[in-house]
C-alpha cells in the first residue's frame, strides 16, 4: 500500500544534509530502525524511489526523515529540497532495516547515522539506553549530522571520528583495528554497522581482526558518495 502526505517541514541538519517532516498516514506505524521508499507522482520527475529511515519516534504525531543532498539534480533529495511546505509525496509502507538485539556498539558512516537515530531517541526515551556505545566516523566536522543530541544522549560512550579534519573534540583518523582496541572494552556484545559500502566493509575488516565473533557483527552498507570518490580517499 502507497500513501500520499504532505512534505511539512524542511530543515538544515548540516550543510548538505536536509530534515524533513512529513504528514503521518492514519494508522500508520514503524519500528525504531525502519525505513521506507519515497517517491514524487509528479509529470516530468525523473527522480526515482529512495529509500529512507525514520528519525524521529513512532509516538510522535509526524514522520521525520534526514537525507544528503548531492548537487545531482535529478536525485529524489534535489527534488524534495525544491519543493515547498505543503507539497505531497508518495510514501510506501515501513519495511525492516536495522534490528535493535540489545545493547552494544554502534558505528556508523555519515548519514549511515539515520536509521540508527530513532533507536537511540526510542531507547532514550525507555530509558533503556545505558549500555550502549557509539562510534560516529565522518569526513569534517561540518558533515556530523545531530552532534549536540548525540553528545546528550550518550556521553563519554559518544565517540566521534573524523577522517579529513583535526578538532580538539575528535578523534582523528580511520576506524581501524587498533582504534576499536583502544576504545571497545567489549567485544561479545552486538556491533551494529552503518554507512558507505566501502567504509562499512574496511570496519568489518577491523571487527574481524580484533576478535569480534561475526555473528556477533550486523552490516547495513549502501552506496559511496560521490564526493568521497573524487577526493580519492577510501582506495
Ligand atoms: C539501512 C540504511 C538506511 C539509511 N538511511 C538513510 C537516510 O534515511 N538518509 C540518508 O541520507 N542516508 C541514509 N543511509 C546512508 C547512505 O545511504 C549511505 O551510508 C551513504 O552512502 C553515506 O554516506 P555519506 O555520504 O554521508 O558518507 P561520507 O560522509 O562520505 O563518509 C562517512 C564516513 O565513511 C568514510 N568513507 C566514505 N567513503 C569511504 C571509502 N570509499 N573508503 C573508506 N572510508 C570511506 C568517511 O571517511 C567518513 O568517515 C542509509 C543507509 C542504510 C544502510
Amino acid at each position: 500500500m502507497t500513501y500520499t502526505v504532505k512534505l511539512l517541514k524542511k530543515e538544515k541538519v548540516t550543510h548538505d544534509v536536509m530534515g524533513i517532516t512529513l504528514e503521518r498516514p492514519a494508522n500508520y506505524h514503524f519500528t525504531p530502525g525502519q525505513c521506507a521508499e519515497l517517491w514524487l507522482e509528479r509529470p516530468g520527475t525523473l527522480a526515482e524511489k529512495s529509500t529512507f529511515s525514520f528519525i524521529g519516534l513512532d509516538s510522535e504525531p509526524n514522520l521525520q526523515m534526514a537525507m544528503k543532498t548531492y548537487p545531482d539534480e535529478e536525485t529524489l533529495p534535489a527534488h524534495i529540497k525544491r519543493l515547498v511546505e505543503g507539497a505531497t509525496l508518495q510514501i510506501s509502507e515501513p519495511h525492516k532495516e536495522v534490528e535493535y538485539r540489545g545493547p552494544g556498539v554502534f558505528l556508523a558512516g555519515g548519514t549511515g547515522i539515520t536509521p540508527f537515530m530513532a533507536i537511540f531517541r526510542q531507547l532514550h526515551k525507555d530509558d533503556k539506553l545505558v549500555g550502549n556505545q557509539l562510534i560516529y566516523a565522518n569526513k569534517r566536522g561540518k558533515d556530523i549530522c545531530f552532534e549536540g543530541e548525540l553528545y546528550t544522549l550518550f556521553g563519554t560512550n559518544f565517540i566521534s571520528i573524523l577522517a579529513l579534519e583535526d578538532r580538539p573534540r575528535n578523534a582523528a583518523g580511520e576506524v581501524d583495528a587498533a582504534f576499536i582496541h583502544r576504545h571497545v572494552q567489549q567485544l561479545d556484545q552486538p556491533f551494529y554497522v552503518c554507512g558507505p559500502e566501502p567504509w562499512v566493509s574496511q570496519v568489518a575488516d577491523a571487527l574481524q581482526e580484533v576478535g569480534v565473533d561475526e555473528e556477533r557483527v550486523h552490516l547495513y552498507s549502501r552506496a559511496t558518495s560521490p564526493e568521497r570518490i573524487e577526493e580519492g580517499l577510501g582506495k
